[in-house]
């Protein structure tokens, strides 16, 4: 059976790096297998807690070679991933869009910057601060949850998937050693 949700103890950035490497794979064979779907996926925490730095080892893991910034000012950033497709025995090409929404002004900004379309391409979109749109955003297939913990490096990460599909990418990541 799915499992549909699990907490990670990061007592250090490398154990966070390993769980986006972790997520990585998982979306990376997700997609192998259905190159044309797509995936909402959320990141929610304050201020510091580790949500660009776990979107940049997830999308440096799915192997984008070039700097991940954040997308702070321009509220959203696009990535070319390259995927071996199963079924056409060949490469395609989906894109990570990784949105950073702390510094809308309002709720809608995002629909009309354009960004609508982004939600349904093949890929997947990663989003920090969410709550920023009140609501107005597709559902999300996976939430990630990010917590500081007792020390200066330590964060608890939930992962709950939302969706079928959030379910079958975070069952995969179990199967991982
Ligand atoms: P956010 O996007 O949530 O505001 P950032 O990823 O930009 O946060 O910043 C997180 C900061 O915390 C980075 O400077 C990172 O090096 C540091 N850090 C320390 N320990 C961890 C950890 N276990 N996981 C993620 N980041 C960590
Ligand atoms: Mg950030």
């Amino acid at each position: 059976m799915a499992q549909n949700s699990f907490t990670k103890h990061c007592r250090q950035e490398a154990d966070t790096t390993a769980l986006a490497q972790k997520l990585a794979h998982s979306l990376s064979h997700f997609f192998q297998v259905d190159s044309s779907s797509h995936l909402n996926i959320s990141l929610e925490g304050d201020l510091g807690a580790g949500k660009t730095t776990l979107a940049r080892h997830l999308i440096q893991g799915l192997g984008y070679e070039g700097r991940v910034k954040s997308p702070t000012y321009t509220l959203c950033e696009p990535y070319p991933i390259k995927i071996k497709a199963r079924h056409l025995d060949g490469e395609v090409t989906i894109t990570a869009h990784h949105f950073d929404l702390y510094r809308m002004r309002d709720p809608l900004e995002w629909q009309e910057a354009g960004f609508v379309e982004h939600f349904d391409e093949p890929g997947f979109c990663l989003v920090e601060w969410p709550e920023k749109a009140e609501g107005t955003l597709p559902a999300f297939d996976i939430e990630i949850h990010l917590k500081a913990g007792a020390d200066e490096c330590d964060r608890q990460i939930e992962l709950k998937a939302m969706s079928d599909r959030g379910a079958i990418v975070l069952e995969r990541l179990h199967l991982q050693p």
